[in-house]
């Protein structure tokens, strides 16, 4: 089965006991067990429950795994996998990691005693260079947010691999349309379901999927004993985003595409960074590993000026956290996904106070861009 059809077929489809199209949202929180000695494959739904399953399911087949779980939200999904993790355990992870989760690596795992280096991991000899004898993860975003820096999957995989260590990446920006890093040798992908995977910013979901069936249980166990899992309402209304996650990223990609090039030659804009640019330097890898740049990019403006003024006066494209909904989103990485990185660390990054992501939606191209361009004047 192709991409498009694996999003509508990919997981149960039909209701059995009905026929509906689509399974039920099981709003139940516990099941009535017949055996006294041997319970149901459902008994209370912290654990399992079917319309959350659904969703794990097409979700694995997606990306190609053996195993998906489904979280209350993206750092449910982060933080839940990160407790594979034992004390004394260190974690490579490249240097601009999205802001939550370099929150929950600096202020809560480090306190339980598992440590992480940050690295540009647009280096592989960087990675490697910053691998101890503890280190057991690798912990990776790419194209990553809000520069759109490139890691080389298949080549940072193959030097975990090399060391025994687990290479775990937030494929959240691509979706598994896009990119598939288990393809690529990597063992756990992770997900924040509230972008484009539900696509419609209604809903905040995460997903961990992998393909070792030991790490898969261990996920799963630290899932049901944290009650991290994903709600029934919230698993449904992503199973009908998935559906047509195509669509919406084929069509947004390509809206991407044109503004992109409008805001390249814009006097206001300095610099532009979106993988899908021959003169990113990570285009090339970057081509070869996925099938799409995607719809998220972000670029410089001339003066802290402009930048308010393209934030407040931006009338499509809602001044908001969070991308990949079928509304464009500009976001001000400085002071909202990046905030509780500390300054100087941010800005050594390259996240200035004139830096602005885009995510594009579905809306016309010429009038968003129009709209951007209101804004700036
Ligand atoms: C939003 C996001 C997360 C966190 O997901 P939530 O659903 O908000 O918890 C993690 N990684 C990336 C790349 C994100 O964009």
């Amino acid at each position: 089965m192709k991409r498009a059809t694996q999003m509508i077929h990919g997981g149960p489809t039909v209701d059995q006991q009905t026929g509906a199209l689509g399974v039920p949202i099981y709003q139940i929180s516990t099941y009535r067990q017949t055996s006294m000695e041997h319970f149901g494959k459902y008994d209370y739904a912290r654990g399992d429950n079917p319309t959350r399953e659904a969703a794990e399911e097409v979700v694995a087949t997606l990306e190609g795994g053996s195993r998906c779980l489904a979280f209350a939200s993206g750092m449910a999904a982060i933080s839940t996998t990160l407790m594979i993790f034992s004390p004394g355990d260190h974690l490579v992870v490249c240097d601009d990691v999205y802001g939550g989760a370099y929150r929950v690596l600096t202020s809560i795992f480090s306190r339980m005693g598992v440590s992480s280096t940050f690295v540009d991991a647009t280096d592989l000899s960087a990675i490697e260079a910053a691998i101890r004898p503890e280190t057991k993860g690798l912990y990776l975003e790419t194209p990553s947010n809000p520069l759109l820096k490139v890691t080389d999957l298949k080549g940072a995989a193959a030097i975990a691999k090399r060391h025994g260590i687990i290479t775990l990446v937030d494929n959240t920006f691509m979706t598994p349309y896009l990119q598939r890093p288990l393809e690529l040798g990597c063992d756990i992908v992770l997900h924040s379901g509230t972008k484009f995977l539900n696509g419609h910013s209604d809903v905040i979901c995460g997903f961990a999927v992998t393909n070792d069936k030991e790490l898969g249980q261990r996920i799963r166990y630290v899932q049901n004993a944290f009650g991290t899992g994903l709600g029934p309402q919230d698993s449904f209304l992503t199973l009908r985003g998935i559906k047509t996650l195509k669509v919406r990223m084929d069509q947004s990609q390509e809206n991407t595409r044109i503004i992109v090039e409008r805001l390249k030659n814009h006097p206001r804009v300095t610099a532009v960074h979106y993988p899908g640019l021959p003169e990113h330097p990570g285009y090339a890898i970057h081509k070869a590993q996925a099938d799409g740049p995607g719809a998220v990019f972000s670029f410089e403006v001339d003066s802290l000026e402009t930048t308010k003024r393209l934030l407040e006066n931006s009338h499509l494209a809602a001044f908001a956290v969070s991308l990949g909904g079928v509304e464009s989103i500009i976001s001000y990485p400085a002071k909202m996904s990046h905030a509780s990185v500390p300054r100087e660390e941010r800005e050594r990054k390259g996240i200035t106070d004139t830096l602005i992501r885009l995510s594009v939606g579905l809306e016309d191209p010429d009038d968003l861009y129009a709209d951007l361009e209101q804004a700036m004047q």
